[in-house]
């Protein structure tokens, strides 16, 4: 069955996904006045997908104000550049992953891990540069639809964000959490820095939200904070060495 073009997570949320049902998703925000925030985009051949998932919502590229990129690496920030020029959308993006995006080129893997050293090894990790217009910081809230708070969550990269939709109660974690197969932490061998990733996603158990979106796996719109807590309470406490 052909996975769907784009699905509701939250009124005016929704979820487009790039590569099958959930594995790579982007997402797109919906303001009052109809103008649309992408958040992620994909590897550089998801624009097509991104375009339909819009198309199906009812929505143009021409109406994408914003687009927000929760880190820089390929299958978030590949379709970037392709994007910002069909849309005319500005890019932002943390000032600590801002360079690399700039650059097209993922920050360095965790090689404190031989899987990572290989890993970095076999995937150059490059994708479209893309000219940054905004670099975000942690704290700040987006006046997009309604509200959009910065979560900094770094080591999955350096400067990774998860984002928390203040109106909706809506959290989009990026790969500082993944779901897929369960709740799980990002593979280490795609994290700049393994541990803080996981350090740092200890935060999300701190906000209020009711439903929560991931760039990789599906949606939970019932009991996501209490999913979360759980999952973060059973896993490896912060302060244990890994
Ligand atoms: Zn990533």
């Amino acid at each position: 069955m052909a996975p769907p073009p784009a699905v509701a997570v939250a009124p005016g949320v929704f979820r487009i996904p790039t590569v099958g049902s959930w594995a790579v998703n982007s997402f797109a925000l919906v303001d009052d006045d109809g103008s649309v925030t992408l958040v992620d985009t994909g590897l550089d051949s998801a624009p097509a997908r991104i375009v339909a998932g819009l198309a199906a919502i009812g929505k143009h590229p021409a109406d994408v104000r914003r687009i927000v990129l929760t880190h820089a690496h390929p299958d978030h920030a590949g379709g970037a550049r392709e994007l910002a020029a069909r849309t005319g959308a500005p890019v932002a993006v943390h000032g600590e992953d801002a360079g690399f995006a700039e650059a097209g080129t993922s920050p360095p893997n965790d090689r404190s891990y031989t899987v990572g050293r290989v890993f970095a090894r076999l995937q150059n990790g490059r994708f479209p540069p893309v000219p940054v217009g905004e670099k975000l910081t942690d704290g700040q809230v987006l006046a997009v639809a309604g509200g959009l708070r910065v979560v900094a969550t770094p080591g999955h990269s350096p400067g990774h964000i998860s984002l928390l939709h203040e109106p909706t109660r809506t959290l989009i974690t990026g790969d500082a959490i993944f779901n897929v197969l369960g709740l799980r932490y990002s593979p280490r061998m795609f994290c700049n820095d393994f541990r803080l990733s996981k350090r740092t996603a200890h935060v999300l158990g701190e906000l209020e939200y009711d439903r929560v979106g991931f760039t990789h796996g599906p949606e939970i719109v019932d009991g996501a904070r209490e999913a979360v807590r759980h999952f973060l309470a059973r896993t490896v406490t912060p302060a244990t060495p890994e």
